[in-house]
């Protein structure tokens, strides 16, 4: 269809050049065959450009259609009229230019606007640019057409020429299809570039009235014109590619961002059988808080160079927000793309003096016969979300039973929020448990651990297992902590009054805590408004999450220290273990992890040796948590550890029940125990 009109526009214009050739001179039948061609171009470039399908302006188009018909149809009454009265006619041939750049410019326009320009489209451009010239060249003679020995005619037949290679070239096919039309840029941007060509038409009629006026030579108004207009252009479209580029590309990493994974997905889904990774990096919120956004920024370049690599040349990397990747891939090549990525994770990045090790979630999504890109996006994040509650470091594919987890995980999020937040009761509450810490050796009682648990008004009692980690990726953790503070202290208070013989509690402290400035002079200011003593108050930190340089947490453990609250250093032997934070902060006690103690084999022995021997050097106290049988008890006595924590002395206990256990009168045996959690 489309190459048949262009026949139809260069045989209306050979017909009419040949025709002057013939005569002689220009004939109006002549300028009416040219202007059959005009016609028929007008309607190639106006069918090009009026190919929407929403029917609500359909009618509106149509009627432009007709109205830019019925001028060209005037003018080619006005051309014959004027050609046969005085053989030059200056007002149509300054006409017909002004409308050759109109269509050449709206030409360029869908160019630029399309996303498939072949090369057949830039022979319809460059021969769009000699017409312009040839026609312009007329004009300035005050005529539409050239007379035979002109050297325009040359351009014209180059002209000719080219639009019918361009016709011929199988590229032209694409370029006038339904997937060319349809395959839109962004029309603001690339109309903004073309905006200088307006001005073209515009200047070279007047710069050639006033040259005129002083004689200038016609061939530099020609040269000055389409200097001007090829500047335009060039400008234009450098202006629209970078704009273009800037809208599709993240700046950071110059991988596509959303705008071009969407691009992406419209040219790879017609074919089928794309599936759509999405990646969140593991505790990257904790590398950027500890370490600062220059890291951070380093370590997000890096794991863009891995993941490019897992992917290889055959899907698309895109980084789709904070530390959000997205790879867009063959369905049968996706699993091993994340397998990939996950094992080049194994690998620490160095960045500067730092190692960090990453881990990454990947939910993947495929997508099927008309899935779209918003559906594909929700199905990959919902895996994403189940990899993340699977514990991370994994990849998932989307199923449609991973919905039902993520919506009560949703769900679970809402009602943290509200409960950490308002406190709303709707939401249940938090109870905290206390479990015994016991002197290994005497079986006396030293204090109790605070625990925390939620008690949900649907699901029961919920260990921290179940929303520890829906409080950490929501930022809830410093909330967590003073709640858990407030009640503990109100509780101590409560008991210092009823009379009872209190003993320290120790409570678990977050990271987030650990980098407030202000949190000595809360604990602090929370213990005298109760007007209790700072020695009935341990705080328990763990050294799994590396503190940044320029925490506060070295001047506010210490001023805790100083005010007799004493710090705890939990988890031992599970995260770096190192003397650092033994070093770094005033640690009073070292707590051995279950894990450490439990099953208490030979190798476990030697370790628990060791670190009760270095403890002693350093002059601090070690308990062993996790203690389930009076054998492991025995051992860890023998290995010189002091203090014990662990079901053989009890489970943690309800505050009511840790009372009446606790405060009576010193005991010599263990505290009666195995009473059910809960
Ligand atoms: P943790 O601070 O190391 O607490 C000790 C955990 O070991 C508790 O689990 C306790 O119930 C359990 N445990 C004690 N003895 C035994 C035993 O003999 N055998 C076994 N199998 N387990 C024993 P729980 O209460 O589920 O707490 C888990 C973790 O959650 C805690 O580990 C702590 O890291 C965190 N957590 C608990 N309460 C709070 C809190 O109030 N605030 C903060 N920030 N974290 C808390
Ligand atoms: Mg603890
Ligand atoms: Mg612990």
């Amino acid at each position: 269809m489309s190459w048949l009109l262009v026949a139809l526009m260069l045989a209306g214009w050979t017909t009419g050049n040949l025709l002057v050739h013939l005569q002689g001179r220009i004939t109006a039948p002549a300028v009416a065959c040219v202007w059959a061609g005009q016609a028929v171009a007008t309607g190639v470039i106006l069918h090009a450009l009026l190919s929407g399908n929403q029917p609500s302006i359909r009618w509106l188009k149509a009627g432009l259609d007709l109205l830019i018909v019925a001028i060209v149809l005037i003018l080619i009454g006005a051309q014959i009229l004027t050609t046969g009265a005085s053989g030059s006619a200056s007002l149509t041939a300054v006409l017909v230019s002004g409308l050759d750049v109109v269509l050449f410019g709206l030409l360029v326009w869908f160019a630029a606007s399309r996303r498939l320009p072949g090369p057949s489209l830039v022979l319809v451009l460059g021969a769009a640019v000699l017409a312009l010239a040839f026609d312009l060249s007329s004009a300035v003679h005050g005529r539409r057409l050239s007379l035979p020995g002109e050297p325009s005619q040359v351009l014209g037949v180059v002209v000719m020429l080219m639009f019918g290679v361009a016709a011929l070239h199988p590229s032209m096919t694409k370029t006038f299809s339904a997937e060319t039309f349809g395959q839109r840029r962004r029309p603001s941007t690339s109309l903004l570039g073309l905006l200088p060509l307006v001005l073209v038409p515009l200047g070279v009629s007047w710069v050639a009235e006033l040259c005129g006026a002083q004689s200038l030579p016609r061939w530099s108004l020609l040269a000055a014109g389409a200097s001007i207009a090829a500047l335009c252009l060039v400008r234009g479209s450098t202006a629209l590619r970078s704009s273009e580029h800037l809208a599709e590309h993240d700046s950071l990493t110059d991988l596509v961002n959303r705008h071009g994974l969407a691009r992406a997905f419209d040219e790879a889904a017609p074919a089928g059988g794309v599936s759509l990774l999405l990646i969140d990096v593991d505790e990257f919120r904790q590398v950027n808080d500890a370490h600062g956004h220059d890291v951070g920024d380093v370590l997000l370049l890096r794991l863009r160079d891995r993941l490019i690599l897992a992917t290889g040349e055959e899907g698309v990397v895109a980084r789709l927000g904070g530390d959000e990747f997205g790879v867009l891939v063959r369905t049968d090549l996706a699993p091993g793309v994340a397998g990939h990525f996950l094992n080049l994770l194994q690998d620490p990045f160095v960045v500067g003096d730092l190692v960090l090790q990453i881990g990454a979630s990947i939910g993947i999504a495929d997508a099927r016969a008309g899935t779209t890109l918003a559906e594909l996006f929700t199905h990959a994040d919902v895996a994403m979300y189940a990899a993340k509650a699977a514990g991370g470091d994994q990849a998932l594919t989307f199923h449609p039973e991973m919905r039902a987890a993520v919506a009560r995980r949703l769900t679970l999020t809402r009602q943290i929020r509200q409960l950490l937040g308002a406190g709303d009761p709707d939401v249940g509450h938090l109870e905290i448990k206390y479990q015994p810490l016991v002197d290994l050796g005497s079986g006396q009682l030293i204090g109790a651990e605070a625990l925390v648990r939620w008690r949900h008004p649907e699901l029961g009692l919920l260990a921290p297992d179940a929303f520890l980690g829906l409080v950490s990726s929501n930022s809830l953790d410093a909330e967590l902590d003073a709640a858990v503070l407030r009640d503990v202290l109100a509780q101590l208070a409560a008991w210092r009054d009823q009379g009872l013989r209190v003993l320290p509690v120790s409570v678990n402290l977050t990271r987030d805590s650990l980098d407030d400035h202000r949190l000595a002079d809360r604990v602090l200011e929370a213990l005298a408004r109760h007007s209790l003593p700072p020695s009935l108050l341990h705080l328990e930190i763990t050294e799994h999450h590396q503190l940044s340089a320029d925490t506060p947490a070295e001047r506010t453990l210490e001023r805790l220290d100083t005010a007799g609250v004493q710090i705890y250093l939990d988890d031992y032997g599970t995260g770096y273990t190192s003397l650092e934070y033994l070093l770094r902060f005033p640690i009073r006690m070292l707590k051995l992890d279950r894990s450490v103690v439990t099953p208490l084999n030979e190798a476990q022995i030697q370790l628990v040796a060791a670190v009760n021997t270095m403890a002693e050097s350093l002059g601090l106290e070690v308990l062993a948590e996790g203690i389930e049988t009076g054998e492991q008890r025995d051992q860890l006595i023998e290995l010189g550890i002091r203090y014990g924590q662990g079901y053989l002395f009890a489970r943690p206990l309800s505050a009511s029940e840790y009372a009446e256990s606790a405060f009576q009168e010193v005991r010599t045996g263990p505290v009666p125990a195995a009473r059910r959690d809960g």
